[in-house]
This record gives structure tokens, C-alpha cells and sequence, in this order.
């Protein structure tokens, strides 16, 4: 699936039916007073959430929404048909911003949101009559509908979120641990895209593009760092085949700590990675020199070897089910 995590839509609610101006009919005169009904609203546009994180991906090619406007009232006072409201599906923990610098966000599948109101219902002329005036023809128009471009960006709730530079093999990881077809390359920013798996029902996020300078807007880090402001842990692959594991360690940390919102709060399992690439010794240095940067236990990993792979596994596991749920704010 291409992965839409970011588009820009135009929606219009519908205006609101016009009031209209009718007579009552009786046999004596032709105008019996006023019967004219009240114009009916006009549809809302409306986000409502679901579990589909590819749901963004319908907007790429249809970005023009409408809703239906309200009918115009008709004789008898009989009021117009209300407008159907425009639903747009999209993915839970996605964000809609207006121009007018609205935000909402949608929390829970299910849950429904107004971006854009539908237009009031004019008054029919039954609303105008006094004791001075028994026969108005006065109407009001319906109000038009708000409308504009939304922007729709999706964070992702996932669990855990594997970090770490180009390289450091995450997207191999993330195929290994969940059934994730991540595409895997020896070369630098393969991962454009965050992919997702399913760990034992937890979601792991390979987030991708966490480069230097990245939280100041450069390369391709922060369009992709807010997907992991909400992960409960994070999981920093540092690759074995850096000479300084500590510093690349820290590259990580710094971009981490730039980007502030919390991340840099948030457990971290560290791990060296590819380690079937180095020798024994090598490979006590470098899990040492981490594990003093980190002030932690460094896991060492390698999609080679299963033994390795089996025991991250389980640490994982543990970690996501002791870990605090994350509170959506
Ligand atoms: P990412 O940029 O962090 O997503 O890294 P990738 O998963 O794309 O891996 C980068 C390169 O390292 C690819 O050529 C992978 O095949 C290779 N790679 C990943 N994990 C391992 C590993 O455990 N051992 C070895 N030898 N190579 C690995
Ligand atoms: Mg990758």
C-alpha cells in the first residue's frame, strides 16, 4: 500500500434551504395567511474515525467533498428537507486543520467530528406574522455552509517505534520481528515511508528518516518524527558496523531531544544491530562503548542469528506489556 499520512481536501457544507413565502387557502379569500415553511439545514461535513490506517490513502485522487444543501420550505409551513451530510472517513489519530486554524483530531473508531457546519434554514413567512401585518411577505435565505481546505495528517498510535540511522537496519528488523514487507536497502532513506507490523497484537512503527538536523525541518525527518510521538517505547538500533557506535548513538539522542514533545521521555530499548558483520571482540567493545552512552543493557541483534532474534523478541514482548498505556491528551 502507498502509505498516505498527509493530504490536503476542499469540503463544502451545503447552505441551508430558503424560507419561502406561501398563502393559506381558505374558501372565503385566496389568502388565508401565511403558511410559508422554514428552508431545512444544510448537510455538515464530518470526519469520522476508523481502523484503517491506509483510509488517507482514498484521498489522493478525489480531494473535492460536498455536502447536500437544505431544501427551501414548501406550503403549509411544512419545512424543507434537512441536507445529507458529507462523511469522510479517516484513520483513527488523524489530525484536520482548517485554514482558519481550527484543529480536531479523531481518537476513536467510530467517533464523529464537525468540521464545517451546514447552513441555518431561512424562515417562511408564518415566522412574520403580527398584529400590524397579517399578511408578510417576508422570507429569510437560508445561511450559506462553511467550507475550505482541510489538511489531514496522521499520527500513528503505534506501540513501539524502531529508530536509529539509515542503515542501522530497521525496516530488516521490523520484517523479521511482524510479517511487514519493508522494503530493505543497503543504501541510505530506502524507508520514505513508516511501515507497520503486527508484534503479538502491538504495533511496531519503522520510522523512517530520522536524520541529522531532521527536527529542524531538514531532509526528511519531521514530517515522520510525529508518528512516533505517541509509541509507548522506543526501539534504537544502533548498526555494528559504526566505528563510534556511541556517537552514532547520540546523533539519534540530539535529533531526539531537538524535536522535544516528549520522545526524548520515552524508554528505549537499545540494541546493536547486524552484529554477524563484526568479529567476538569487536563486538564486546562496541556493545560496551553503547551501553555507557546509553546508561543501559545494549541487546545485541542480527537477522542472522535466530538465538538473537528470539531473545530481543521476548524482551519486547515484556516491555510492551509492562509499559504505561499512552495517554491521548
Ligand atoms: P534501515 O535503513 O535502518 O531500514 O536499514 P535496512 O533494514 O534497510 O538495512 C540496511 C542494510 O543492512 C540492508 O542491506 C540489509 O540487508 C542490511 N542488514 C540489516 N540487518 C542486517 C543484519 O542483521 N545483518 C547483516 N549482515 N545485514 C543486515
Ligand atoms: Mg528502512
Amino acid at each position: 500500500m502507498a502509505f498516505v499520512d498527509e493530504v490536503k481536501i476542499h469540503a463544502q457544507a451545503g447552505k441551508g434551504g430558503d424560507g419561502v413565502v406561501r398563502w393559506l387557502r381558505t374558501k372565503e379569500t385566496a389568502r388565508g395567511g401565511p403558511s410559508g415553511g422554514d428552508g431545512g439545514r444544510g448537510g455538515s461535513v464530518i470526519l469520522e474515525g476508523v481502523r484503517d490506517l491506509a483510509a488517507l490513502g482514498a484521498y489522493r485522487y478525489e480531494k473535492k467533498f460536498k455536502a447536500e444543501a437544505g431544501q427551501a420550505g414548501a406550503n403549509e409551513s411544512r419545512h424543507g428537507r434537512d441536507g445529507a451530510d458529507a462523511v469522510l472517513k479517516v484513520p483513527v489519530g488523524t489530525v484536520a486543520r482548517t485554514e482558519n486554524g481550527e484543529e480536531l483530531e479523531i481518537k476513536e473508531a467510530g467517533e464523529r467530528l464537525i468540521v464545517f457546519k451546514g447552513g441555518r434554514g431561512g424562515k417562511g413567512n408564518i415566522h412574520f406574522k403580527s398584529s400590524t401585518n397579517q399578511n408578510p411577505w417576508e422570507q429569510t435565505d437560508g445561511t450559506p455552509g462553511e467550507g475550505g481546505d482541510i489538511f489531514l495528517t496522521l499520527k500513528l498510535i503505534a506501540d513501539a517505534g524502531l529508530i536509529g540511522l539509515p542503515n542501522a537496519g530497521k525496516s530488516s528488523l521490523l520484517n523479521e520481528l511482524t510479517r511487514a514487507k519493508s522494503k530493505v536497502g543497503a543504501y541510505a532513506f530506502t524507508t520514505l515511508e513508516p511501515a507497520l507490523g503486527d508484534f503479538f497484537g502491538y504495533i511496531l512503527a519503522d520510522i523512517p528518516g530520522l536524520i541529522e538536523g531532521a527536527s529542524a525541518g531538514r531532509g526528511l525527518g519531521t514530517r515522520f518524527l510525529k508518528h512516533i510521538e505517541r509509541t509507548k517505547i522506543l526501539v534504537h538500533l544502533v548498526s555494528a558496523t559504526q566505528e563510534d557506535p556511541a556517537a552514532a548513538y547520540r546523533e539519534v539522542r540530539s535529533e531526539l531531544k531537538a524535536f522535544g514533545r516528549g520522545l526524548s521521555e520515552k524508554p528505549e530499548l537499545v540494541l546493536l544491530s547486524k552484529t554477524d558483520e563484526i568479529g567476538r571482540e569487536e563486538r564486546e567493545t562496541r556493545l560496551a562503548a553503547l551501553a555507557r552512552a546509553s546508561g543501559q543493557e545494549v541487546l545485541p541483534v542480527s537477522t542472522l542469528e535466530p538465538e538473537l532474534l528470539k531473545a530481543l523478541a521476548d524482551r519486547l514482548a515484556a516491555l510492551l506489556r509492562s509499559a504505561p498505556g499512552v495517554v491521548l491528551d
